[in-house]
């Protein structure tokens, strides 16, 4: 059923030898400005959003189009049109994964005759979209996919491969394509504190620490909010453009920037103080005196623990600047380790779990914003299936 993929040299019309004149029709084929539900304008936002250098190239009328490298089949039954770029798909494909596309191409009435062979000519439908060529592209390749099912078990995708899945799933109701990336995006900024997991967020290879502002604003977008508090964390705790990065927003490879919302900015200025405070506060409170009813030897085992509180007071930038959930090797100095009794070590790795566990199911209130089920432990396992 899928379409094999082949790549053609990209042509413009003006080359393009096979196809009579297009028989358009100016004032049905002009470029939808607001597709289905969920539309959203790539033109003009750098706020709050993603724009893209070319953002103004989207007229599709009047101008040039080139046919995409990687999506043109001679025998394709849909033309799609972004801004200047012309996609040449299978129409009863897209029509069967999304309803919108599906609606899209029955209220369609432009129509380019275009050649299905060397006798047969076709009366192709020519719809124009707002998304990106790009955008466009990463739809195509999940729907030409020759491994429909799990999208993501065996393959990482990009930032902008996740955005334009959930931004372009949602907007055509492609279902599995939105849940999938969703859950991907969920398993790297999740909303329960994992033991094993140092940092708010671990990110997916190959990605930024500034993609988490795209994460951010997806999750405004679709409102699925449990993504925010792991997000902003990022956001707030990113270094990779000097500590000012996320005011400049995130440049990707194509050009196109993304910028948090200005509420979104504040919420990471305001919120940082307070993640910091409890921070600090949580690691002081690991290292308080162990007393004799836990520890045979308390003596001992409290001066080492001063030690490395006083170890802390020398290197205030691992709390105000590091990790805000840093693991208890890593407070310990730079050995890494402290010298106290078995059974002191199990009281000091208990209480580095509470304490990070604590400052985690508090993140919404340190930041300020509510997200309904944070920190809610999944539901009984017991119920699912259940007949
Ligand atoms: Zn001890």
């Amino acid at each position: 059923m899928s379409p094999r993929i082949t790549r053609k040299r990209s042509r413009t019309k003006e080359d393009d030898n096979d196809q009579p004149p297009a028989k358009r029709e100016p004032e049905l084929d002009s470029p939808q400005s607001g597709v289905g539900a969920g539309a959203t304008s790539t033109s003009g936002s750098t706020s709050g959003g993603s724009a893209h250098p070319h953002a103004e190239q989207q007229t599709g009328q009047g101008q040039a189009s080139d046919r995409d490298d990687e999506f043109w089949f001679e025998d394709g039954t849909v033309i799609l049109v972004a801004w200047n770029i012309e996609f040449r798909f299978y129409k009863g494909l897209l029509a069967s994964v999304s309803p919108v596309f599906k609606q899209l191409f029955a209220d369609c009435r432009a129509v380019r005759t275009v050649r299905m062979d060397q006798d047969q000519t076709f009366s192709c439908p020519v719809v124009h979209v707002p998304d990106s060529p790009e955008d466009l592209r990463y739809l195509l390749r999940t729907c030409s996919s020759k491994r429909p099912g799990r999208l993501y078990d065996e393959r990482e995708p990009s930032y902008q491969e996740i955005s334009a899945a959930i931004r372009l799933g949602r907007k055509y109701q492609i279902a599995e394509l939105y849940s999938q990336s969703v859950e991907f995006l969920q398993s790297y900024f999740p909303n329960i504190f994992l033991e094993q997991r140092q940092t708010a967020a671990l990110l997916p290879p190959g990605w930024k620490e500034l993609d988490a502002i795209g994460v951010v604003n997806l999750a405004r977008l679709t409102g699925e909010l449990s993504l925010l508090p792991s997000a902003l964390v990022t956001c707030i705790c990113a270094k990779s453009t000097g500590p000012n990065g996320i005011v400049h927003g995130n440049t990707q490879a194509d050009g196109s920037e993304e910028h948090l919302s200005p509420n979104d900015l504040a919420i990471c200025f305001n919120g940082k103080t307070s993640l910091r405070t409890a921070t600090a506060a949580a690691a002081f409170r690991i290292f308080k005196p162990i007393d004799s009813r836990v520890c045979k030897r308390p003596a001992a085992c409290n001066t080492a623990i001063r030690e490395v509180l006083r170890s802390l007071e020398d290197n205030l930038g691992l709390l105000l600047d590091g990790d805000p959930f840093p693991s208890l090797r890593s407070l310990c100095g730079p050995r890494g380790s402290i010298a106290v009794c078995p059974d002191c070590m199990d009281m000091l790795q208990e209480r580095s779990l509470r304490e990070w566990s604590g400052v985690w199911d508090r993140l919404p209130e340190l930041l300020g914003i509510h997200v309904p089920g944070w920190g809610a432990p999944p539901p009984p396992q017991a119920e699912v299936g259940a007949t």
